[in-house]
């Protein structure tokens, strides 16, 4: 069993560091509000009041914060993971960041002697409490064969090749994510402005090859109405961003991607970033004057 420093117990930390406790390792959690991190270490984990007070005695350590802003400040801030840092240790970064970050962090912990993973992952808070996430992996294999163990108890692994081809993969899922939710929403304001009902049409898309796991998914919360948080709509709108930085990095055009982190900019405006990012409907519901929802939802 390994010592654990993990911080950032947001929607999807909590169930990972959960499912590490429940596994029993000796997990010592950082989160910047620290009430989320006490309700989870009432599980058996202890809490930290620094990044630094979380990392020092750590084998590894596992990141899972909101956005490249909120890594960096938490590696290399005043009290961060570089000030507890001790070599050997090795760092899973499961945040969905740009691969430049990731590239960043790996400089700056390889000069304190420590190692990197960039580990961000597919599924959602449901998967992250059961231990069934998916790790899209990028680094050494000499360094995952180090941690695979921790990975294991969090979910399944794809290694994909060096640091930063897990940030990239990464990246590319949520554009296949995110596209494909976009043009359901359309179809479904499309089809209910001409009279279809939600459940029909939603019944012959998923008879159709136009099926995908993410309507599979998010289609019954939209026809229910409820968009609580899975996946926050300011999350998808920061990876939509992150898709555009890294194709003009690599020097390619984009187009729908260009018009969906648009899409995504006008949804934060209409005041929708907590919701869950199924309410990207919602503007083009406002536009057409009418909800798709199914009829015991009226
Ligand atoms: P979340 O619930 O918003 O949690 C974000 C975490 O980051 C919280 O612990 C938050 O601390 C911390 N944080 C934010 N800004 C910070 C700052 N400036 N300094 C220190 N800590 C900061 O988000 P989440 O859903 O768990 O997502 C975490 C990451 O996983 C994101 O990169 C997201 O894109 C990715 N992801 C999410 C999902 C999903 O379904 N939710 C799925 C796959 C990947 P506080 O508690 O203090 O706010």
């Amino acid at each position: 069993m390994k010592k654990i420093g993990f911080i950032g117990t947001g929607l999807m930390g909590r169930g990972m560091a959960r499912s590490l406790i429940r596994k029993g390792h000796t997990v010592r959690i950082y989160n910047r509000t620290r009430a989320k991190a006490e309700e989870v270490a009432q599980l058996g984990g202890t809490v930290a009041d620094t990044p630094a007070d979380a990392v020092r005695d750590a084998d590894v350590i596992v990141t899972m914060l909101a956005d490249p802003a909120a890594l960096l400040g938490v590696v290399e801030g005043e009290h961060g993971i570089l000030a507890g840092l001790r070599p050997g240790t090795v760092l899973i970064d499961s945040s969905t960041v740009s691969p430049p970050t990731t590239l960043r962090v790996l400089e700056l912990l390889t000069t304190s002697g420590a190692d990197m993973l960039d580990a961000p992952v597919f599924g959602s808070k449901n998967e992250a409490e059961k231990g069934e996430l998916g790790f899209i992996v990028g680094g050494s294999r000499e360094v995952l064969a180090r941690v695979q163990d921790v990975l294991d108890c969090m979910g399944r692994t794809n290694y994909v090749g060096a640091n930063g081809m897990g940030a990239y993969a990464k990246l590319v899922v949520n554009l296949v994510v995110a596209g494909t939710l976009q043009v359901f929403n359309e179809g479904m304001v499309l089809a209910a402005k001409s009279g279809i009902d939600a459940e029909k049409m939603l019944e012959i898309i998923l008879s159709s090859r136009a099926r995908s796991g993410i309507i599979e998914m998010k289609a019954p919360q939209i026809l229910k109405r409820d968009f609580s948080a899975f996946f926050p709509l300011q999350l998808m709108a920061k990876d939509m961003r992150l898709v555009l930085e890294s194709a003009v990095a690599l020097g390619l055009q984009l187009p729908a991607a260009t018009a969906l982190s648009g899409f995504y900019g006008e949804c934060l405006a209409a005041g929708l970033a907590n919701e869950d990012f199924a309410a990207t409907i919602k503007p083009l519901e406002k536009q057409a004057s009418l909800e798709v929802k199914a009829k015991e939802a009226s």
